[in-house]
């Protein structure tokens, strides 16, 4: 039986948008609204969804990089939301992120060896040797040499950068890491080298993973379940197989007909996403995806769906399936 790593239950996460010139709340962007969902140790939730669906977002509010302005995140049955800032630091050992441009997340004036080191000066450990031993055996793990500890981030690859993002997000020998579109930024022929070894070291040190893309290509092969989130909500989330091979709610069907193919014809009997995605700050009534979808119809407009098991462990939110 599977056992729960993370469950993260009615998570809010709203941003004030402030104008005039005394800088009043004038309304709020719901950036996360109500998401519940669970991690199970040792597996892969992809979490996908275009720019401003309040994947990373939610990413960032789960590691409390931001605070949630509801709900509760149980890591291994304890409320990160109601840590103290010191206990919460602490807890940051289990919980690492690697970022989706490891240029900008690694220090360019600090050599690889301080860069890995200082997590584990954060953490505690003291002895010099012992951390430089540990970055050395690091760089081995995720493909590169130990003498390149004492190289700067601009004298290595996007990939090879993002190795050290990787590494560094292992010196403290986490239990989960939130992946934020951590291959996005490389060339195609490297992301898979690079999800190759997110999975090496899955097994290796018994790692579970959230994974954040905007594409379900990207996630397809490392997820065990994954979740489709719209403007700040999700709206379908299953096992990876059900979701690609029998979609229930329209938006993923569309972002599954984006995914590029190599017959351009086929690609053409697809119903493509359409238009523009609606401001966060001001989403459409009822379906937020209403807008978009074909399928639409006068519910949709007024009453918002809610997700809801369609099949065994298959949850979506649309009307199509709640007639
Ligand atoms: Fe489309 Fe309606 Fe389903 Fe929304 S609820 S995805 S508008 S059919």
């Amino acid at each position: 039986m599977s056992e729960v790593l993370l469950k993260v239950d009615k998570l809010k996460k709203y941003f004030p948008i402030t104008g005039g010139v005394l800088g009043r709340k004038v309304g709020e962007v719901k950036a996360v609204d109500d998401v519940s969902f669970f991690v199970n140790k040792g597996e892969t939730l992809g979490l996908v969804g275009e720019s401003g669906c309040g994947k990373s977002t939610t990413g960032r509010v789960l590691m409390r990089l931001l605070e949630p302005t509801e709900g509760t995140v149980e890591f291994e049955g304890q409320d990160l939301t109601k840590l103290k800032a010191e206990d919460m630091r602490r807890m940051r050992k289990e919980i690492q992120m690697v970022f989706q441009d490891p240029f900008a997340s690694l220090n360019p004036r600090h050599t690889v060896e301080k860069i890995l080191e200082e997590p584990l000066i954060v953490h505690g450990v003291k002895d010099k040797e012992e951390r430089k031993r540990r970055v050395r055996e690091m760089l081995e793990v995720v493909g590169l040499n130990s003498y390149h500890a004492k190289r700067y981030p601009h004298q290595f690859s996007g990939g090879q950068r993002q190795r050290i993002g990787i590494a560094r997000a292992l010196m403290t020998k986490p239990k989960l890491i939130i992946a934020d579109e951590p291959v996005s930024a490389l060339d195609v022929s490297i992301q898979s080298q690079v999800l190759n070894l997110l999975e090496d070291l899955q097994k290796e040190f018994q790692l579970t993973y959230i994974f954040i893309a905007h594409d379900l290509g990207v996630v397809k092969h490392i997820s065990d379940r994954v979740g489709v989130m719209y403007l700040g909500r999700l709206v379908e989330i299953t096992e990876a197989d059900k979701l690609y091979e029998k979609p229930l709610h329209p938006y993923t069907k569309a972002l599954l007909a984006s995914i590029p193919i190599p017959d351009p014809d086929v690609q053409q009997e697809k119903e493509l996403l359409k238009g523009d995605l609606p401001s966060p700050a001001n989403p459409p009534l009822g379906c937020a995806f209403h807008t978009r979808c074909s399928a639409c119809m006068e519910v949709c407009k007024t009453t918002r769906p809610e997700l809801v098991e369609i099949e065994p462990s298959h949850f979506a939110a649309c009307h199509l399936y709640n007639k």
